[in-house]
């Protein structure tokens, strides 16, 4: 397809030595067919793969790069912290800055644990939830991903969802037993699970948007709904804001619908494009976090001067409330004109957005959980796909994926993407 000879060559090379010839499964294009280009460099909204080809980028690292790819402030910051050392496995200033930027963006974050990943943060903040009230199960919602830890691959959304993994072989029936996962949107389904369950359920686990079925935005009313159910029943309320923390606004979707959870999971933006991921809430909840309290969780590279300068200098320029208008401006423009011209062609798509993140999926009908978003037509979107890879743009390579509009993305980039969808609904 569209791939260039040298990427073609990588990618078979690597076949041969890292299974499934990727590091995270949704980069193989395994839904969408086809081989995966190698990234080159990035610049901006503009990434170059191994063969020289331009792509306007909305993956975008799969959303860290909120502020473009190689932002010159963030790598000068980045530059002078590698220089004094790169791991020490001792406390540093910037953990402490970093702490108090996400603390003061973040109120129902009173105290952080920074850690590498997302799914470090949520396997931690579940351990946590389960420390905290001595339960054993927790909730979560069909569609949502919450990183690949054990008890979250029950019905999860991503690269699960893409694949066609219900659940994954090698998690203990013992562990997923525990887990208990619910249709997102449906405040009906969770209070008979609670008149059932109510006082076994350690945490109610939420992405507060889901991103990871594609962008489905909670309804009115929802995560109202689970937090007065947690409160009620003495089960934390976590929200899962690994994407949505400093996407859809500084204070991530807690701010937006201004719902506070009791524990906030964060990642991608907070490293600024480095390896990060942070857990965080109520004092007297993080205060069992060892070495404070019991719970034990560690990590040598947990705090690392490197990821903590990027998320510095990437927060601080977020701080600027003008970021998010522009984001919220230019993303609402650009699907607008998405689906104006998907109408025009009579191809019937759904595109939900919040903020900087959304999603075209290839149906008529309204998405609002993750059974709506399997009824996209996904033979279509792998055309599509690949339709606008060859014209320069690259989306997510799967139909449950969001899409990323950093600052960096100007007026050209926008106009090349909506011409080149053009064209392909014209070839659908
Ligand atoms: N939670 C959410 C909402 C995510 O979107 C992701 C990753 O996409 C994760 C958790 C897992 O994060 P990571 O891939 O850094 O482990």
């Amino acid at each position: 397809m569209s791939t260039g000879p040298l990427s073609k060559e990588l990618f078979h090379a690597s076949l041969n030595l890292i299974p499934g010839g990727v590091n995270s499964p949704v980069r193989s294009f395994r839904s969408v067919g086809g081989t995966p280009f190698f990234v080159e460099r990035g610049k901006g909204a503009r990434i170059t793969d191994a063969d020289g080809k331009n792509y306007v980028d909305y993956v975008m690292g799969y959303g860290p790069m909120i502020l473009g790819h190689a932002h010159p402030d963030v790598l000068e910051k980045v530059q002078k912290t590698i220089e004094k050392g790169m791991a020490f496995g001792a406390p540093n200033g910037f953990e402490l800055e970093l702490a108090k930027l996400v603390t003061s963006a973040i109120p129902s974050i009173q105290k952080v644990r920074f850690v590498n990943s997302g799914t470090e943060a949520t396997m931690s903040a579940i351990r946590l939830a389960r420390a905290h009230t001595d339960r054993k199960k927790i909730v979560k919602f069909d569609g949502d991903y919450h990183g690949h830890g054990d008890s979250f691959l029950v019905e999860a959304g991503s690269g699960v969802a893409t694949l066609g993994i219900p659940d994954s072989p090698g998690v203990l029936e013992e562990i997923t037993k525990q887990t208990i996962s619910l249709p997102y949107n449906n405040v009906e389904k969770i209070k008979e699970c609670f008149e059932k369950y109510g006082k076994e359920i350690a945490a109610v686990i939420v992405e507060p948007v889901a991103g990871n079925m594609g962008v489905v935005p909670p309804d009115e009313g929802f995560l109202e709904a689970l937090r007065e159910i947690c409160t009620e029943y003495d089960s934390l309320l976590i929200f899962d804001e690994v994407m949505t923390g400093f996407r859809v606004a500084f204070g991530g979707a807690q701010e937006r619908y201004n719902v506070a959870p009791d524990i906030t999971c964060l990642g991608k933006i907070v490293g600024g494009g480095m390896p990060v991921g942070a857990y965080g809430g109520k004092a007297e909840i993080m205060d069992k976090v060892a070495p404070a309290g019991p719970m034990y969780q560690a990590g040598t590279m947990s705090g690392n001067p490197v990821s903590m300068s990027a998320g510095i200098k990437t927060l601080k320029i977020l701080k600027d409330e003008q970021q998010y208008q522009n984001l919220e401006y230019r993303s609402q423009y650009l699907v607008d004109e998405l689906k104006k011209r998907s109408d025009t062609h009579n191809i019937p798509v759904t595109i939900n957005r919040v903020g900087s993140m959304f999603t075209v999926f290839f149906t008529p009908d309204p998405v609002t959980n993750f059974a709506d978003a399997k009824k996209s037509d996904t033979k279509r979107f792998a055309k599509y796909f690949h339709g606008m890879l060859e014209r320069g743009v690259f989306i997510p390579p799967s139909q449950y994926e969001a899409w990323f509009v950093s600052t960096a993305h100007g007026e050209e980039d926008l106009h090349h993407t909506i011409h080149s969808h053009e064209q392909v609904m014209k070839e659908l």
